[in-house]
C-alpha cells in the first residue's frame, strides 16, 4: 500500500488543520480572470460574467469507489478531478475552477496527502483549472474525497440531455470498455499478489487498459473540436456508467428511442484481446463497463458531413421515435432491447 511504502511519515497532527491546508494549497497558481479570490477567506469569490455557470460535484469513498491497494494516491487525486471536469465538458462548457474536500484518518501521513494533491495539481495544470477552496476534516476510517467543478458556457452553447430528435445521429468520442477491463486486470493481479507476493505481474499487454482505469482523461478537446467543426450537439452526456445506461438517459430525457449498431461500437485492440482472455463479450463491456469518461452525443443528420471520418468521433447509431424503443442491432442483424445495466451487471 502506498502509505506504507513511503519512507518519511509526517503525522498530520504535527501540522494542524490550518498548517495542512496551507501546505497543500500553496503551490497552486490561479489562471482565470473569473477567479477573484481563491483559497484563504471564508468563501471563494468568482466573477460571474454574462455566461452561464455550470456546477457539478462527485464524492469518492475508499472501499466503495476506489481501492488504494492498486490506486496510487496521485492517480486518485487526478481521477477525482477528471470525473468532475468530464461532467462540465458534457454540458459543452469549459471548466475554470474546482473545490476539493477531503476527510482522512490518521493512518495517512502528510506524505500521502502530498501525493493526492500532486495528482490534483497536475490535473489543474493540464486542464487549466484553478483550485479555489475546499474543506479538510478527519475520518475514523479511510479517505473520502469530494470535488466540485465550476465551469462556464454561453447560454446558446449549453447542451442538455434532453434535446435529441428523431433521425439525429448518435456519436461517441474515443473508444469504450477499456477502463472496466483495466480494473479486472488490476483486481486479478491483486489476488495473485495476495497468494504469492513474489509474483511479478506481467502487465505489458494491458498498458492501455490500466491507464484508462488509473489515469482517465476528460474530453476537454471534444467541445472545442465540435465548435471548430461548427456542430452543436442536440444532446450530450459523459460515459461514466457504460454506454447503455447513458444512451437511456438521453432517450428518456429527450423522449425518443434509438438504434445502436453493435458493429460500430469503437473498441481498442487491447479491449478485444482482453475480452477473449477473460472470456467476456466486448459489446457487453462497452455497454455496461463504465468509467470511460468519453462523451456521447447526438447531432442533426445534416451535420454528418462535418463529423464524417473524424478520428476522434464514431457514429454508432441514430435516434428514433420513442415508440420504437431503445435497441441494439447485433452483428447478426438482430434487434435486442437495451437494458440499463451499470458495470454491476458484469459481475458474476
Ligand atoms: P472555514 O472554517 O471558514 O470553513 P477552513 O479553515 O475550512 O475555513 O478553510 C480555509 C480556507 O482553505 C478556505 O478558503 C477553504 O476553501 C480552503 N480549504 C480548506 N480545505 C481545503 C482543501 N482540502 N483543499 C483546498 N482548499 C481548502
Ligand atoms: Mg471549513
Amino acid at each position: 500500500m502506498l502509505e506504507d511504502k513511503n519512507q518519511s511519515r509526517t503525522s498530520l497532527s504535527e501540522l494542524g488543520e490550518f498548517g495542512l491546508i496551507n501546505h497543500i494549497t500553496k503551490h497552486f497558481k490561479i489562471n482565470h480572470a473569473s477567479t477573484v479570490k481563491a483559497v484563504g477567506d471564508d468563501a471563494a469569490v468568482l466573477d460571474a460574467s454574462e455566461q452561464q455557470t455550470l456546477v457539478t460535484t462527485d464524492l469518492l469513498i475508499e472501499g466503495v469507489h476506489f481501492d488504494l491497494s492498486y490506486m496510487p494516491l496521485k492517480h486518485l487525486g487526478y481521477k477525482s478531478v477528471m470525473v468532475n471536469l468530464s461532467d462540465v465538458y458534457a454540458m459543452n462548457g469549459n471548466a475554470e475552477q474546482i473545490t476539493v474536500s477531503i476527510a482522512v484518518s490518521n493512518r495517512f501521513p502528510l506524505e500521502a496527502i502530498e501525493e493526492l494533491y500532486a495528482g490534483i495539481q497536475l490535473a489543474c495544470e493540464t486542464y487549466n483549472v484553478d483550485l479555489i477552496g475546499g474543506d479538510t476534516t478527519s475520518s475514523t476510517k479511510g479517505i473520502l474525497i469530494s470535488v466540485t467543478a465550476i465551469g462556464k458556457a454561453a447560454k446558446e452553447d449549453v447542451v442538455y440531455r434532453s434535446g435529441a430528435k428523431d433521425t439525429d445521429l448518435v456519436v461517441v468520442s474515443g473508444d469504450l470498455g477499456a477502463a472496466y477491463l483495466g480494473l479486472q486486470v488490476l483486481e486479478r493481479e491483486k489476488q495473485v499478489f495476495q497468494v504469492n507476493p513474489n509474483n511479478q505481474p506481467e502487465l505489458d499487454q494491458y498498458t492501455y487498459l490500466i491507464e484508462r482505469q488509473l489515469k482517465p482523461e476528460a474530453r476537454k478537446d471534444v467541445p472545442k473540436l465540435l465548435k471548430e467543426l461548427e456542430v452543436k450537439p442536440t444532446s450530450m452526456i459523459d460515459i461514466s456508467d457504460g454506454l447503455s445506461s447513458e444512451i437511456m438517459h438521453i432517450c428518456s430525457q429527450s423522449k425518443v428511442g434509438c438504434k445502436i449498431y453493435e458493429e460500430k461500437i469503437p473498441l481498442d485492440p487491447q479491449v478485444i484481446s482482453a475480452c477473449e482472455e477473460f472470456d467476456i463479450d466486448s459489446t457487453m463491456v462497452a455497454l455496461s463497463g463504465g468509467e470511460d469518461y468519453e462523451l456521447l452525443f447526438t447531432v442533426s443528420i445534416d451535420d454528418y458531413e462535418k463529423i464524417k471520418g473524424n478520428p476522434h468521433l464514431t457514429v454508432i447509431g441514430h435516434i428514433t421515435e420513442q415508440n420504437q424503443g431503445m435497441n441494439l442491432v447485433t452483428r447478426a442483424n438482430q434487434e435486442i432491447e437495451l437494458k440499463a445495466q451499470g458495470w454491476n451487471a458484469l459481475k458474476g
